[in-house]
Order: structure tokens, then C-alpha cells, then sequence
């Protein structure tokens, strides 16, 4: 199966719904059909006027560091806060392979996947990237799904799990309880166990939910554990970015301390449109999008395929 594939079949009813009304409309149909949910270049003026907001600059990587190296100082209490900057986003697919570095999965589940749309709305090529990844839910379906000693929030509000015993069947609960599919049960093989030469880096040694694992089928630690993207906590608590956010190549990720009025996420996220998905479920997601567009393209608002 694609990545395509994979993901119209992940994309709910509606959504996929959305997206085939909008493939059998013109450019002009799509924006009389969707009125404000999909606004045409000459609608522009029509839209409310956003109010002027931060944009980075400066070496973002080395502020966001400097941020980070604030938030675990001794007597620091952080929040961390994941922040997408859609309009950057080029779907390059550097953090999906960045964190499949990082956080060793096989071929069969990832932590991270961008997900593109296209759009019929203009005569050039129109997509939509967007990165997903697992949202560290304040009020997480997952963990209501499993008893309270299998999975947990870490005061920072990371949501991390026992992989020794979110297992089997409890597993399967937590993964199916996520609406975004960020949570999968590991089927313990790997990319290449199969072939003439399975790689070591496959079966090394990682830490992740603070313990120590590994892929080498042997040890079966791994085949049958629920797993998911942790926000790279064990280098977060180490002073370093997760993998995605300094694999970045387009700028488009911003990640540090909510509580830190001073921190970027903070700067960039000041007055502006921000989208938070899934919130009509009550999940107080820690990854949220930018809403605005760059001018003068059309502008599409997330709530169009999203709840
Ligand atoms: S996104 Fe899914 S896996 Fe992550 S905390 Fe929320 S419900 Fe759990
Ligand atoms: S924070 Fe780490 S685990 Fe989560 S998507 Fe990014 S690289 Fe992967
Ligand atoms: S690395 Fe950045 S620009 Fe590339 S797909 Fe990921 S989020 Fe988008």
C-alpha cells in the first residue's frame, strides 16, 4: 500500500468526501460550494484583515535551543508545545525520516507521516502538507482506554507509555482509542530481517518511555508493545530538539516551553489563528497548526476537512 493509499484509507468519511466534491469542481466551483471555508485570491479583501504577527528570525534552531536548555534548568516547570507552521511545510519528508532514525520503527507502523492533498483550486498544482504526529492529548482517549499503570502524563505533558505492559490486547485499545491512528501496535519485524544482510542499526539498543529497548527479534521486546511518539522525550530530558524539529528543512516546525512567555512557541503563536484538531472530542491536543495562508493565495480553513 502507498503512503497515498494508506492515508485515504486512514482519512475519515467526511474528509474523504470533502476532497472528492472538491476533485469533481473547477477552481470557481470550489470556492462558490465552500464559500469561506475556501477563499479564491479575489475573495481575499472579502476576509477578515488578520491582525500583524511575529514571524521568527534569527537562527530559529539555536533559539528554539536556547529555549529548551531554559526549560529543564533546575526549578524550570515546562509545557511543551509542538507548533506547525503550514504554510512552510514543503512535504519533504525529512522529520518522517529523521524520527524513523530517532525512534527505531519497522516497516509495518511510524510515529510521523505527512500527510498531501491535493487541491483542484487553481490552474497550477495545489497541495496541502501535513505533518502529523502524535498530539500528547491533555485528556487522552488512549490512556482512558487502558488501565491508569499502563500509560501516563508527565507533568511536562508528554504522554508516555510502559511498553512492557501496554501490550496485546491493551495495545490494540489504546490504538484503536486514538482518532488520529498516532498509536500502533509493533509487529516486531523489521526493514531488513529478510534480506541477504539485515542491518545492525535495525536491532540497536534506543531508550524510549525512559527505558531501554530494542528491534533484535530475539529479545521479543518490542513485537506486541503499543508505541508512539513521545515528543523525543529521552532528549528532551537531555537538553536536545526532538529529531523532527531540527531535521526541519522547510522551518516549518517550532517546539518549546507554553509556560515561557519568552520561549518562540510562545512569540510566534502570539494572536494568531491557530488550529487544534479533534477538539470537539475534548482532546486538548500540544500540536497545533497556523491557520493563515500566505498572501495572495487562496486560503483554506482546516475546520473544511476537520472537526
Ligand atoms: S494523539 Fe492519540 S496516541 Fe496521542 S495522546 Fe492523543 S489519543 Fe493518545
Ligand atoms: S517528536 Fe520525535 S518521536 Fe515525535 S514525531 Fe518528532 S521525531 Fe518523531
Ligand atoms: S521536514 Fe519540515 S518541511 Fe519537510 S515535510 Fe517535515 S515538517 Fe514539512
Amino acid at each position: 500500500m502507498t503512503p497515498k493509499e494508506d492515508d485515504d484509507r486512514r482519512a475519515p468519511a467526511a474528509r474523504r468526501d470533502f476532497f472528492k466534491v472538491l476533485g469533481s469542481l473547477g477552481a470557481g466551483g470550489v470556492t462558490a460550494a465552500f464559500g469561506l471555508k475556501v477563499l479564491g485570491s479575489r475573495n481575499l479583501e472579502a476576509a477578515p484583515a488578520p491582525p500583524p504577527l511575529a514571524e521568527p528570525t534569527g537562527n530559529v534552531i539555536l533559539r528554539m535551543q536556547q529555549d529548551l536548555e531554559r526549560a529543564i534548568s533546575p526549578g524550570a516547570a515546562p509545557s511543551w508545545l509542538m507548533v506547525v507552521d503550514t504554510r512552510k511545510c514543503i512535504g519533504c519528508d525529512s522529520c518522517t525520516v529523521a524520527c524513523r532514525a530517532e525512534n527505531p520503527a519497522g516497516p509495518g507502523g511510524a510515529f510521523r507521516r505527512v500527510i498531501k492533498k491535493e487541491l483542484p483550486i487553481s490552474a497550477r498544482p495545489w497541495v496541502i502538507y501535513k505533518p502529523a504526529n502524535c498530539l500528547q492529548c491533555d485528556d487522552a482517549p488512549c490512556m482512558r482506554a487502558v488501565p491508569k499503570d499502563m500509560m501516563w502524563k508527565r507533568s511536562d505533558g508528554i504522554v508516555e507509555l510502559d511498553p512492557g505492559r501496554l501490550r496485546g490486547p491493551y495495545a490494540q485499545a489504546a490504538a484503536q482509542a486514538c482518532p488520529i491512528h498516532a498509536l500502533h501496535v509493533d509487529d516486531g519485524v523489521t526493514f531488513t530481517q529478510d534480506t541477504p544482510q539485515p542491518q545492525a542499526y535495525e536491532s540497536r539498543t534506543f531508550v524510549e518511555n525512559g527505558v531501554a529497548q530494542s528491534r533484535k527479534p530475539e529479545l521479543g521486546a518490542i513485537a506486541g508493545a503499543g508505541r508512539k511518539c513521545t515528543f523525543c522525550s529521552h532528549l528532551l530530558d537531555v537538553g536536545v530538539l526532538p529529531a523532527c524539529v531540527s531535521t526541519c528543512l522547510g522551518g516549518a516546525m517550532y517546539f518549546g516551553d507554553a509556560n515561557d512567555k519568552n520561549s518562540l512557541v510562545s512569540e510566534v503563536t502570539q494572536g494568531r489563528r491557530v488550529f487544534k484538531g479533534h477538539q470537539n472530542q475534548g482532546l486538548k491536543p500540544r500540536v497545533i497548526y497556523f491557520e493563515e495562508s500566505m498572501p495572495g493565495t487562496p486560503h483554506i480553513d482546516c475546520s473544511a476537512c476537520h472537526s
